[in-house]
């Protein structure tokens, strides 16, 4: 039977990546973003001509609680079940600890941590009811290993790996895997958006921030592509990956072997 999965944060960068992978392989998928209308619609659209999946979209605002139940119930409403999750909508600010501002903070923790809960609280019930669920949370190398000047977002992909591990420890004995996708640096608008934010903190230029701060973190030299993220994912959702569930898997170019 058709799988249904609800990818957060899928109308850009990596999630875009796994929203199209997981229609390639044949799953519906629902997409979300904050604040699309019409150009979300034509991502659809596109998405749909090119894979031919059934592909929904809903805009909801994930740091908010009444915003994620109305994503499930979207979800349900439109393909009846939900299969699979991938918590990827997240967002980073580069800034000082003494300098950072609140309510950054308030989103990030909301968005890239308590949104994951959420979303795995609304949904595992029926998961384990079915004996068949996975559930995929984009933590990033940030979840094992810091840098400096991202408290917040470091924190809250550690934490993400605690949830990813609970959850499968819960999830373990009814057929529902969850594991933590961690990738290195991918050239997405979150990471564009940084380079100068690291350029300001640090006292570089741009150009020095991409080679000496983003690049040098990862030994290969080249930053990660969404689609090698988006086969990782459709092979976590797949049957040959039962049996790996809790674990944090690093896609970054060797950035965490150091
Ligand atoms: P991106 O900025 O390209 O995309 C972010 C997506 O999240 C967009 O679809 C946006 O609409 C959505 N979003 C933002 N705020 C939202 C909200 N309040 N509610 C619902 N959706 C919202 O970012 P990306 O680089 O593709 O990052 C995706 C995930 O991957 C994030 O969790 C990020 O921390 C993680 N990650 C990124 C990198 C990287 O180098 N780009 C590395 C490691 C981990």
């Amino acid at each position: 039977m058709t799988k249904t999965a609800i990818v957060t944060g899928s109308t850009s960068g990596i999630g875009l990546g796994i929203a199209r992978a997981l229609a390639a392989g044949g799953a519906n998928v629902m997409l979300n973003g904050l604040g699309e209308s019409s150009d979300g619609e034509e991502l659809r659209r596109s998405l749909v001509a090119e894979t031919g999946a059934e592909i929904a979209l809903c805009a909801a605002d994930l740091s908010r609680v009444d915003e994620i139940e109305r994503l499930v119930a979207d979800t349900r409403l439109r393909f009846g079940q939900v299969d699979i999750i991938v918590n990827n909508a997240g967002v980073q600010t580069v800034a000082p600890i003494e300098d950072f501002p609140v309510e950054r903070y308030d989103l990030i923790i909301a968005l890239n941590m308590s949104a994951a809960w959420h979303l795995i609280r609304l949904t595992f019930a029926e998961m384990k009811a079915r004996g068949w669920g996975r559930i995929v949370n984009v933590a990033s190398a940030h979840a094992l290993v810091a840098s400096p000047f991202k408290s917040a977002y470091v924190m809250s992909k550690h934490a993400v790996n605690g949830l990813t591990k609970t959850v499968a420890l819960e999830g373990a004995e009814f057929g529902v895997t969850a594991n933590a996708i961690c990738p290195g640096y991918v050239m997405t608008p979150l990471v564009e958006k940084q380079v100068p934010e690291t350029a300001k903190a640090r006292g570089l230029t741009e150009e020095q921030v991409i080679r000496d701060v983003l690049l040098a973190a990862q030994p290969t030299r080249q930053f990660v592509g969404v689609d090698q993220i988006g086969a990782l994912a459709v092979f976590l959702c797949s049957d040959a990956a039962a049996q790996i569930t809790g674990t944090a898997i690093p896609i970054d170019g060797g950035w965490t072997a150091h």
